[in-house]
C-alpha cells in the first residue's frame, strides 16, 4: 500500500470532529488496506508501532527531528527553527519548508513511499540505542524524508516524534474495524473483548480480517501476552460502596505497590507492569516465588508486589520498590530490598480462561493455586454486609500499611480493560476532605523565582481527556519536591522537550518549557474547584469554567508504571468533583442550622 493514500486518509481525519465522521473515513481506509498491511496500519492509528508490551517506544528528541528536517528541506537549522515555532508544529512546518523549499531541487525520480517501507523505518529508528544511534536515526529519517512528498513528511515526523494526535480512541478504531471488517457495527463488542485479553490491536484485526466474526470470539486470554486491567471506581464511604453494590460485598487489602500480571507456562514465567510493559528482569525473586508457589502449570495471576522489612515482613512504601528499576546490579538490589507478592487475581488457570468467571469463583481458585508463604500472599479478604463491618476492615488495613481498601462485587466477571463499580476503591479519608490521590501527567515547567538556573520551581499538570485523546491542564504545582526532585526531573524529562505547545496539550497557561505529555507523577489536593484558566472539563459543570485542583502537592511519587493514558482522567475529576460536593453539602446539612 502507498503511503500517500493512508498520509491523504490522516489528512481527512484530522479536518474531522465528529465520531460518526471519524468511524466513516476510518472505515473506508480499512476497506482499502491489503490484508497484510491491516496490523501496521491499527498500530500506526493507534500512534504505536507494535502493543505496548513488546516496549517499543516512539518519539524521537525535537533536537534530532528538527536536524532531519534540515538536511532533508536544504534549509539552515535558524530557518528550521523559525518554521517550528511559528508553525507550532513539526509536521506542519516540514510541510511548508519541503513545499517551497525543494523548488527546483526535487528528486526527478522520486521513490514513492510503501507503507511498508516507513514502517520498517520508524521500527528501526525506535529500536535503535546505544553508541552512534543518534546518527543512525538520522539518517534513516532523512533517506524517508528524501522520498516523501511534503504531506507524507508531515505525518511521517509527527509519528515519529510521538505526536501524530488523529485524535481516534480506540473504541473508535474498533467501530471502524467491525464495520470494515466484520460489516456490522453490532460487532465493536466482540472487537473489543478480544482486544482487551489480547492487548494488541494489530493482531485483533488481522484475525478479524482473516477468519471473521468466529475467530474474534476464539481470541482466548494467552499465556504470554498480557490481558488489559480491569481498573476500579472510587466512591466516597462503605455505606456508598454497600448500596452500589447491593447485599454482600467483598472487600479486599489495597496495598501500595506495582500491580504484576504474572504469566506461568511451566518453568517459564513472565511479569508485566499496570501499562503492559514486560518488567520480568526487574523482579528476579518474584519469577522464582511464581514458580515455586503456583500449583497450576499453566497460568496467569494477578498482584500487587509490595516492599517488605526484611527481619519483620512488614510492609513498606511504595518509594522502597524504586530500587528495583534499574538495569544494573539487580541481584544486589534484591537481596537489599525484598519483596512479597500479594495474589489478589486468578485470570487463568490450569490452561483455562477464568475471566468470565464471578470473583467469588476465582478467588477460590487462586486460594487453590497459591501455595502462601512469606513472600506469596493471598491478600487479605473478608465479606461483608454493613457499613460498620467495612470500616472495621478498613481500619485493620490501615493499620498494616495498607492504602485503603478494594471492595468487589462477588459476583463479578473480570472485565478486563474496563473501570467500572464491579471494584470500588475506598481511601480512608473520601468522607472528610479530598484525599485521594490523583495521578496527573507533566505537560510543562516554569523556571522557579531566584531559585537555582537550569532548576524549575513549578510544572504544569494536566489529566487525561479520554474521549478527545488530550490533555487539558488543571493545575500547576510547586510543593512537595525535594531539593534532589528538582535536581533530577529536568534530566527525566529532557527527551519529552518540545519548544512549541504539543498537538495534544491543552492550556492557557505558557510554561517557560513545553514537555511531550509522557511522565506521570501522582498528587494530591485539598479540592477540586472551578476554573476559568484551566480547560479539563471547560463547560461541563458550568459555563466558561473547567476544573482544577486548589493546593496540589507532589507525593514524591513518579508514577513510572502508568503511561500518560493512565493519568487520572478528566471523567475521574468530574466524578471526584461531585462527590466533594455531596460530601461538603451533607457536612453543611449536618451542622447547626
Ligand atoms: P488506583 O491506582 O488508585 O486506581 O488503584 C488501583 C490499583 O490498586 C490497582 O491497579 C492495583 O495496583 C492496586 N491494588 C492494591 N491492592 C489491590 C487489590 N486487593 N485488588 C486490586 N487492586 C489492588
Amino acid at each position: 500500500m502507498k503511503y500517500s493514500v493512508v498520509a491523504g486518509y490522516f489528512e481527512k481525519l484530522e479536518g474531522t470532529s465528529g465520531r460518526l465522521q471519524m468511524t466513516e473515513i476510518l472505515a473506508t481506509l480499512l476497506k482499502e488496506t491489503p490484508k497484510a498491511d491491516l496490523p501496521t496500519l491499527a498500530y500506526l492509528m493507534q500512534g504505536k508501532l507494535r502493543p505496548d508490551y513488546e516496549g517499543v517506544e516512539l518519539g524521537i528528541a525535537e533536537k534530532l527531528a528538527l536536524r532531519a528536517l534540515g538536511t532533508a528541506s536544504g534549509c539552515g537549522p535558524e530557518k528550521v527553527r523559525e518554521a517550528y515555532i511559528k508553525a507550532g508544529d513539526i509536521g506542519s512546518a516540514a510541510q511548508s519548508l519541503l513545499a517551497s523549499g525543494r523548488g527546483q531541487q526535487e528528486a526527478l525520480f522520486p521513490e514513492q513511499l510503501t507503507l511498508a517501507r516507513v514502517y520498517g523505518s520508524l521500527i528501526s529508528i525506535a529500536r535503535t540505542s546505544g553508541g552512534g544511534s543518534v546518527e543512525s536515526k538520522l539518517k534513516e529519517l532523512v533517506s524517508l524524508l528524501n522520498d516523501a512528498t511534503p504531506l507524507e513528511a508531515k505525518y511521517i515526523l509527527r509519528t515519529s516524534m510521538g505526536v501524530l494526535r488523529l485524535g481516534v480512541a480506540d473504541y473508535t478504531i474498533l467501530d471502524a474495524a467491525a464495520v470494515a471488517l466484520l460489516g456490522d457495527k453490532a460487532h465493536r463488542k466482540a472487537l473489543e473483548r478480544a482486544y482487551n485479553v489480547s492487548s494488541d490491536l494489530g493482531f485483533v484485526v488481522q484475525v478479524a480480517a482473516e477468519e471473521g466474526l468466529g475467530g474474534v470470539e476464539r481470541v482466548h486470554p494467552q499465556v504470554g501476552r498480557p490481558i488489559r486491567p480491569m481498573l476500579a471506581e472510587r466512591l466516597p464511604s462503605a455505606q456508598a460502596i454497600l448500596d452500589q453494590i447491593g447485599g454482600e460485598v467483598a472487600v479486599e487489602y489495597k496495598l501500595d505497590g506495582e500491580r504484576l500480571q504474572m504469566h506461568k507456562d511451566g518453568e517459564k514465567v513472565e511479569l508485566f507492569s499496570r501499562r503492559l510493559e514486560r518488567i520480568t528482569y526487574n523482579y528476579p525473586d518474584v519469577v522464582g516465588y511464581v514458580k515455586a508457589h503456583v500449583r497450576s502449570r499453566r497460568a496467569i495471576l494477578e498482584g500487587e508486589v509490595v516492599a517488605v522489612n526484611a527481619e519483620t515482613g512488614e510492609y513498606l512504601p511504595f518509594q522502597e520498590l524504586m530500587h528495583r528499576r534499574r538495569k544494573h546490579g539487580i541481584e544486589e538490589t534484591m537481596k537489599r530490598y525484598p519483596v512479597a507478592i500479594n495474589f489478589f487475581d486468578a485470570l487463568f488457570v490450569d490452561g483455562k480462561d477464568a475471566t468470565g468467571k464471578p470473583y467469588s469463583r476465582r478467588r477460590s481458585e487462586l486460594e487453590r493455586v497459591v501455595e502462601e508463604t512469606e513472600q506469596t500472599r493471598v491478600v487479605t479478604s473478608k465479606l461483608v454486609k454493613t457499613a460498620g463491618e467495612m470500616e472495621e476492615f478498613m481500619e485493620v488495613a490501615i493499620s498494616e500499611g495498607c492504602e485503603g481498601i478494594m471492595a468487589k462485587n462477588p459476583g463479578g466477571a473480570y472485565q478486563a480493560g474496563a473501570r467500572g463499580f464491579l471494584w470500588i476503591k475506598l481511601k480512608r479519608e473520601y468522607s472528610r476532605e479530598l484525599t485521594d490521590t490523583i495521578d496527573l501527567v507533566i505537560i510543562g515547567a516554569f523556571h522557579g523565582r531566584g531559585g537555582r538556573t537550569g532548576v524549575y520551581g513549578s510544572y504544569l499538570l494536566a489529566a487525561y481527556d479520554a474521549e478527545r485523546k488530550v490533555y487539558p491542564s488543571v493545575t500547576k504545582v510547586g510543593t512537595g519536591f525535594t531539593d534532589a526532585d528538582l535536581a533530577r526531573f529536568p534530566k527525566l524529562l529532557r527527551r519529552y522537550e518540545s519548544h512549541v505547545k504539543p498537538p495534544d496539550v491543552e492550556s492557557n497557561l505558557v510554561p517557560d518549557i513545553w514537555y511531550r505529555p509522557r511522565v506521570v507523577i501522582e498528587t494530591i489536593a485539598s479540592e477540586i474547584t472551578l476554573s476559568p484558566i484551566h480547560p479539563a472539563a471547560m463547560n461541563a459543570v458550568r459555563e466558561g469554567s473547567g476544573l482544577a485542583l486548589r493546593f496540589p502537592k507532589f507525593t514524591g511519587k513518579v508514577r513510572d508504571e502508568k503511561g500518560p493514558e493512565d493519568a487520572t482522567t478528566v471523567k475521574e475529576i468530574q466524578e471526584m468533583y461531585s462527590m466533594q460536593k455531596r460530601v461538603m453539602s451533607k457536612a453543611k446539612g449536618a451542622g447547626p442550622p
